[in-house]
């Protein structure tokens, strides 16, 4: 199994599971150029992609949707809470509603390689999902991202994966006292905003276990610091966690092997999910 943080930040989010057979593509907020020329480059052919889900239809998750169904005719995901209620934005988008495939938040989704259960987040774009996506040979991945508060039910969902990508949005001394008007600093901290630092790592601490690894994504340009983060992590993450601290705009690059990568064996962090080359990533 391999899988990629294609980019993340509000410049656009992306992430590529892939089994080398069958692929699934969580969120499109970029352009088709780039998404196919950095899968080329790490090897995920597009004729492997099966499906795309969305957490959500702001544009750093979704601009790049239209064009990629123009260009491979595959089905887009979405919950139907997104479907009904956010059209305009869907037209405005181009996003083509024959290739869109809605479900009911509970519901188990099948693609070929995969399943993926969705669930609701809290994010001023109504209906927007997170998503437990099980793979057929073994390791799950979990992407919590856009949420204000941790959904009920997060816990157990994360619990199951060996893999998360939790959003760590913003350092709430930085976005107090930062240039933000009160309005969105309000949006940002509020239900339907997004995850801080404090929120993200507490949850990842809780459930992440030994052998298993912790990307934070979608880490705000003006409200935050890698540094600051990657302290608190480091910090409040138990040991043997493989934790990264993903960089805007950055791509990221995991493999993970299939059964061999089991909960509470250090070996898992040793072999099968450490990020390859200059990634820089640390097991606590
Ligand atoms: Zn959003
Ligand atoms: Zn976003």
């Amino acid at each position: 199994m391999h899988y990629l943080v294609l980019t993340t930040g509000s410049c656009g989010n992306c992430y590529i599971i892939t089994d080398d057979e069958n692929t699934i593509i969580i969120d499109d907020g970029v352009t088709y150029k780039k998404l196919s020329e950095r899968m080329e480059d790490h090897d995920i052919p597009m004729s492997s992609v099966r499906a795309m889900f969305l957490t959500h239809l702001h544009p750093d998750h979704s601009k790049g949707v239209g064009v990629f169904q123009r260009k491979t005719g595959l089905p887009v995901y979405m919950s139907d809470i997104s479907w009904a209620r956010n059209m305009a934005e869907i037209q405005r988008q181009r996003i083509e509603p024959a290739l869109v495939r809605q479900y009911s938040f509970g519901e188990e989704l099948s693609v070929p390689g995969f399943s993926v259960i969705p669930f609701r987040t809290f994010h001023d774009s109504e209906g927007s999902a997170g998503y437990l996506v099980k793979s057929g040979s073994g390791p799950s991945f979990f992407i919590m991202t856009d949420t204000g508060i941790i959904p009920d039910g997060a816990e157990e969902l994360a619990d199951a994966a060996d893999v998360m990508f939790i959003e760590s949005n913003y350092d709430e001394k930085m976005l107090d006292e930062g240039p933000y008007p009160a309005h969105l600093k309000k949006r940002i901290k509020g239900i339907y905003g997004h995850l801080s630092n404090t929120e993200a790592v507490e949850f990842a601490s809780k459930v992440a276990r030994r052998g298993e690894s912790v990307y934070f994504v979608h880490v705000s340009e003006n409200n935050n610091d890698t540094d600051i983060l990657r302290d608190l992590a480091y910090s409040k993450i138990p040991s043997g966690i493989f934790c990264k601290i993903c960089e805007r705009g950055e791509l990221f690059e995991g493999f993970i092997d299939g059964k061999e990568q089991g909960k509470g064996e250090e070996k898992g962090t040793e072999e099968g999910i450490q990020p390859q080359g200059m990634q820089e990533g640390r097991t606590i």
